[in-house]
């Protein structure tokens, strides 16, 4: 047999992390990583943190599982908390991104089909978009290299280019649900949508009867500088699916809705075996307990602020590597003039900073957000020294 136990679709490197410290990682042999890819944007306390590590500890002693057959009093109360910190009226509880994603899926279709308009079930859904793994989710992303082996998808869904309003009002039609859209493009490469496309398609929404879904999993739970991206957008969403950051590590995801939206999210409709254990949302509190405030969000966005002038000061003496930066608050992208996974790989291998390559040559800067001036310093140290390294060893 040569097929590995665990099922190869993950090209793995050779850093085999153990233990997690703050903001660092190390390794199997020992050796400190500068974590600033925080598992994909999840580990936004970082790796150690008191507070949710002590929440899951009580937790996991008390009760871990229930089934959604009884009365949830944690499911409440993380409910609560989210419906008086958004836009939302009710919440979905999932396990991960893409379950997220799912339900806010099928909350679009209800929505029409509980109107007696089971014809309004297409999406438009934007280029380069990632919306997670399951058929329905690589159905809704345009991504060819995902949907590879696993045909026929799901149908209802629409592409056109991200940010592009014309577009998107065009792609309009009589099967149309609504958008769904990421409002910074993470897998995409870090490219934050323009204020007027939000504003349009929220208009656009409105003029048709349509719903605004934002795939905020990795934009979420105060990653761009505020709880939620839409915020900055001064857009009211219908259905928002949030994940990642949530859960600080452990699997949380959640569909928030307006009662509109929800309209046809009625008993039978969905559920989940696992989602919203009190496991999970005794995490969920946790990370509330420690982010959902102004001074952790203004934390955020002059943290972002520093980084990103550092970023722009630094790109400047290395014009033949880098070409520009792009983000909000630390969900920041350094758009590269090469391929970034081999620059990802050296920094990494060779000057213990952890990073992730992204869409359109970008090299993805989603450290924890407890990061401080520090941590900064210690990132742009082993950057500049990587950009070295890599110059002279493409000279080489
Ligand atoms: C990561 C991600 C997902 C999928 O989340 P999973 O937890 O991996 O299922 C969906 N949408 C966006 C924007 C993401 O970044």
């Amino acid at each position: 047999m040569s097929i590995t136990p665990l099922m190869p679709v993950y090209p793995r490197c050779d850093f085999r992390p153990v233990r997690g410290d703050h903001c660092h990682l190390i390794g199997e042999d020992g050796r400190r990583y500068l974590d600033f890819a925080a598992g994909i944007a999840v580990n936004i306390l970082g790796h150690s943190h008191a507070g949710l590590i002590g929440a899951i500890q009580r937790q996991a002693a008390t009760l871990m599982h229930v089934s959604n057959l009884y009365g949830s009093p944690q499911g409440e109360r993380l409910a609560q908390r989210l419906v008086d910190l958004t836009f939302a009226d009710t919440v979905f509880f999932t396990n991960s991104g893409a379950e997220a994603v799912e339900c806010a899926i099928k909350t679009a279709r209800a929505y029409h089909s509980h109107a007696g308009n089971d014809h309004k079930f297409e999406l438009i859904t934007f280029n380069n978009a990632f919306h997670g793994r399951t058929m329905g989710t690589i159905s809704a992303s345009s991504q060819e290299k995902m949907h590879h082996g696993f045909l026929p998808l799901l149908p209802g869904f629409k592409y056109v280019d991200f940010d592009d309003l014309a577009a998107a009002r065009a792609a309009i039609g009589p099967n149309t649900a609504g958008f769904l859209v990421e409002p910074v493009q993470g897998e995409g490469g870090i490219r934050p949508a323009s204020d007027e496309f939000m504003a349009g398609l929220r208009q656009l929404a409105d003029e048709h009867d349509l719903l605004v879904v934002l795939d905020e999993v990795q934009t979420g739970v105060c990653r761009t500088g505020t709880f939620y991206a839409y915020e900055q957008y001064g857009v009211t969403p219908d259905v928002v699916a949030t994940a990642k950051g949530l859960g600080g590590g452990f699997p949380l995801g959640a569909c928030l809705a307006t009662e509109k939206a929800a309209r046809g999210m009625v008993a039978g409709t969905h559920g989940s075996t696992y989602g919203g254990n009190p496991l999970a949302m005794a995490a969920g509190e946790a990370v509330l307990d420690a982010v959902a405030n102004e001074a952790f969000l203004e934390h955020v966005r002059l943290t972002g602020e520093r980084l990103r002038a550092r970023l722009e000061q630094f790109i400047g003496n290395y014009p033949a590597l880098f070409e520009l930066v792009r983000g909000r608050g630390l969900m920041l992208g350094v758009k590269m003039k090469v391929e970034p996974r081999a620059f990802v790989a050296h920094l990494r291998d060779n000057h213990q900073v952890l990073t992730v390559s992204s869409g359109d040559n970008t090299l993805r800067i989603v450290p924890p957000l407890v990061i401080d001036e520090a941590h900064i310093d210690e990132f742009m140290e082993r950057l500049s020294a990587a950009a070295d390294s890599y110059k002279a060893e493409a000279a080489a």
